[in-house]
């Protein structure tokens, strides 16, 4: 029984709320130094944050609520150091290797905004 709540285990993403599996989500840690950063493999110790896309991401670091979530204080050069970091884990198309769903979820968009 409890396996099978863990296997079903959804994560939100922090910015605007939207359910999905783990892998399907993309990971920010705090470390414990306080640092936060990019988790790709999610599987850094830490306190863990989750959002959905690289627009949440975006949005995400204009805002505070990284913050909130990770409940630790964030500086602006630690925001750009982490936007940085996505930049480098991106290919070209500003999408994450190997994450379907976020790729899904940007076609989708192109879609809609056609
Ligand atoms: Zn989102």
């Amino acid at each position: 029984m409890a396996d099978t709540v863990r296997a079903k285990r959804q994560r939100t993403c922090v910015l605007c709320g939207m359910k999905a599996g783990k892998g399907s989500l993309l990971r920010l840690v705090r470390d414990q130094e306080g640092r936060v950063s990019l988790d790709p493999g999610g599987k850094a110790a830490g306190r863990g944050a989750y959002v959905c896309s690289a627009a949440c991401l975006d949005a995400l670091l204009k805002s505070r609520r990284l913050e909130h979530a990770l409940r630790t204080k964030i500086a602006p050069s630690d925001y750009e150091r982490i936007a940085r970091e996505f930049a480098d884990a991106t290919p070209a198309t500003g999408l994450i290797p190997g994450e379907a769903p976020l790729k899904a979820l940007a076609a989708a968009r192109e879609v809609q905004g056609r």
